[in-house]
């Protein structure tokens, strides 16, 4: 069919008449020949007489002309116009490859169909002999290329096999420092690269003998002898007929990048030492991607690992402590909805259970359009100073009390205390001599009087004895078990006139003021009894538990209970909620077992239902010993 080289040519002059610009482009485009194809057989066909004697053969040159098989791949590129030019090499008649600058147009048939291919071929340079060196090739190559070549920011270097310089373009010279003039037919690695670095050169240029590309980050040397970072691209230089010429190799001076990297690198781990100090958790949110990107701190702060984390919004949630969830929640979304939020307060519960708490700032980060992109805030762990806050407000109470207690206590010891005995002896007196002449209604008054008077002095007797609670205590390690049983048995006749029992759990030994905490058990246990629900004998239970913060001490009794307005006041001097018919006593127990707790730095409250029964509780916490 259309093998046949006479028809092809007919169809070639077929579309030259056909289609008039063709005509123009055969004419600026194959100054070294042509060829024309059927583009279903994608092999050439028909090669002008020009592109024969190009590569050395007359017009029976048409079977012979061969293309070099590696360039096989770019001629179908062509063909399927996903280019319009390409390097090809072809065979010569002596054997060596030359290589022509081949531009493709499709032809089509009647119907619009492509159905052929022309290329224009133009003959790159000539390579003069086979085995022209790389300094008469850099010669042959024309002016422009070479200016084209010195625009080039970076530095492009060639070599020969003996690693000679032949060529160095205005780049190389910028960057090294060297003129093309002193580097031109000299070896360089000496020159460009520092003592230490040579064997590598050395492996870098053998590599690349041996056909491998090399690309990294290399330093090289200034003529003043500056070391800078570079990032360098070597490949292997061929001849056109195939053998190795020597070596290209580009440089781009990256000191800069160097410099700013390292300025970034410098600031952001100084961020990090900052951030790792001030205790402050980073945290970052990219809108685009949910991806929630954490600093170490805060994974530290939240005590999880990095691979553990899932790194969105709802991971973090979930380690919110459940109470401040939507709290924290609701502040998170004022942040989503472009407002700074500072200084929110939240707990999170750690895998371990604790739980701390966290200060928390955060703000909207927007792009040049006002468009929110980021998220970005920080933690606080503020667990320790919220403690610290804690003790230092309790022990500012307690100083201010104990002022309060002090002044109170001075008044009544000595102020309140001398009339009292006064009017005490002398309420005596009129009773023993003259209770007999008065009238029968003045009597009672003086009685009263006489009782009131008593009253009065043991309250502030007791008064004086809460100031003085505690006042020469000392430290020990205390057997609660053994504490309770001496209780119980200086309880004894209220104990057997009330058939009280007693259920005892476990007892610790604990450090604490052995005096001070007889009278705490001494004062629970008795007002136990005493407070007793008078259809029920008394039931009581005395035991501890460890916990977290020490041992949790209780004394659960089934007598008449508290009522729940009054379950806080009672702790304090002189409260009580019946009168001397009902129950006898002065209101100060409780308030000793609260100064005595609070010695210990423990804590004491009532759990108490009313009708049914109360339970005491109180810690004892640290080591005072
Ligand atoms: P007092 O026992 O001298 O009245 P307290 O300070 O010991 O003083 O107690 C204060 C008040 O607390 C008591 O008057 C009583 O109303 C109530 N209370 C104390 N312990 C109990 C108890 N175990 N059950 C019921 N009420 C109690």
């Amino acid at each position: 069919m259309s093998h046949d080289p006479h028809t092809l040519k007919e169809q070639f002059f077929q579309s030259l008449y056909s289609e008039p610009d063709l005509f123009d482009w055969i004419e600026a485009n194959a100054t070294d020949g042509l060829t024309f194809g059927r583009l279903a057989k994608s092999r050439l066909s028909w090669h002008s007489l020009a592109f024969c004697q190009a590569l050395g053969y007359d017009a029976a040159g048409n079977g012979a002309i061969a293309l070099h098989p590696e360039d096989e791949s770019l001629l179908r590129e062509l063909l399927a116009q996903q280019q319009t030019e390409a390097i090809l090499r072809f065979r010569h008649g002596d054997g060596s490859l030359r290589a022509f600058g081949s531009k493709c147009r499709l032809i089509a048939d009647a119907q619009g169909e492509w159905t052929h291919y022309l290329l224009a071929h133009a003959q790159i340079c000539d390579p003069g002999p086979p085995h022209a060196s790389l300094e008469a090739m850099v010669d042959a190559y024309p002016l422009f290329f070479r200016h084209i070549l010195d625009a080039v920011g970076q530095s492009v270097i060639a070599l020969d096999t003996d690693h000679n310089v032949q060529f160095w373009n205005r780049g190389a010279e910028n960057i090294f420092g060297w003129r093309a003039d002193e580097v031109m037919g000299k070896p360089l690695r000496s020159r460009l690269v520092a003592a230490e670095a040579h064997s590598h050169a050395d492996q870098i240029l053998d590599d690349l003998a041996q056909g491998h590309d090399w690309n990294g980050e290399f330093w090289l040397k200034r003529k003043n002898g500056e070391l800078f970072p570079a990032l360098v691209g070597n490949r292997i230089l061929h001849h056109p007929n195939g053998a190795v010429m020597g070596y290209v190799g580009v440089s781009t001076d990256i000191s800069d990048l160097h410099q700013t990297q390292a300025a970034l690198q410098i600031s952001k781990q100084s961020l990090e030492l900052a951030a790792r100090t001030a205790g402050l958790g980073i945290w970052q949110l990219e809108l685009a991607t949910g991806r929630l990107e954490w600093n170490e701190e805060l994974f530290s702060i939240y005590e999880i690992g990095q691979e553990e984390f899932a790194q969105n919004t709802e991971a973090w949630q979930a380690l919110v402590y459940e109470e401040d969830r939507e709290k924290a929640n609701q502040e998170f979304n004022r942040i989503l909805e472009g407002e700074s939020v500072d200084n929110v307060r939240f707990r999170i519960k750690t895998r371990s259970g604790k739980v701390k708490h966290i200060l928390a700032s955060g703000a909207p980060l927007r792009a040049k359009d006002g468009r929110i992109v980021k998220l970005i805030g920080i933690n606080i762990d503020i667990t320790r100073l919220i403690d610290l806050e804690h003790t230092e407000e309790m022990a500012r109470q307690l100083a201010n009390q104990n002022r309060e207690l002090s002044q109170f206590a001075r008044l009544a010891s000595h102020d309140l205390q001398e009339p009292l005995r006064t009017i005490h002896s002398y309420t005596q007196l009129l009773q023993r001599r003259y209770l007999d002449q008065m009238d029968a209604s003045a009597q009672p008054i003086l009685t009263f009087l006489a009782e009131a008077s008593e009253h009065l002095m043991a309250l502030v007797r007791a008064l004086i004895n809460y100031y003085r609670l505690g006042g020469g205590r000392q430290a020990s390690v205390v057997d609660t078990a053994a504490l309770v049983s001496e209780v119980l048995a200086a309880l004894e006749v209220q104990v057997k006139q009330h058939e009280a029992q007693f259920e005892i759990g476990f007892l610790p030994k604990v450090s604490g003021y052995e005096v001070e905490l007889r009278q705490l058990f001494q004062n629970l246990i008795s007002n136990a009894i005493k407070f007793r629900d008078p259809a029920k004998k008394p039931y009581i239970r005395i035991h501890a538990e460890p916990t977290e913060r020490g041992y949790r001490f209780s004394v659960a009794d089934n007598g008449i209970g508290i009522p729940k307005a009054y379950q806080e006041k009672i702790f304090q001097i002189f409260q009580r909620l019946h009168n001397q018919e009902q129950y006898q006593g002065q209101g100060i127990g409780l308030a000793f077992c609260k100064k005595i707790v609070d010695l210990h730095y423990g804590e004491l409250w009532v759990d108490s239902q009313l009708g049914e029964g109360s339970t005491f509780y109180f810690f004892l916490t640290r080591d005072l010993t």
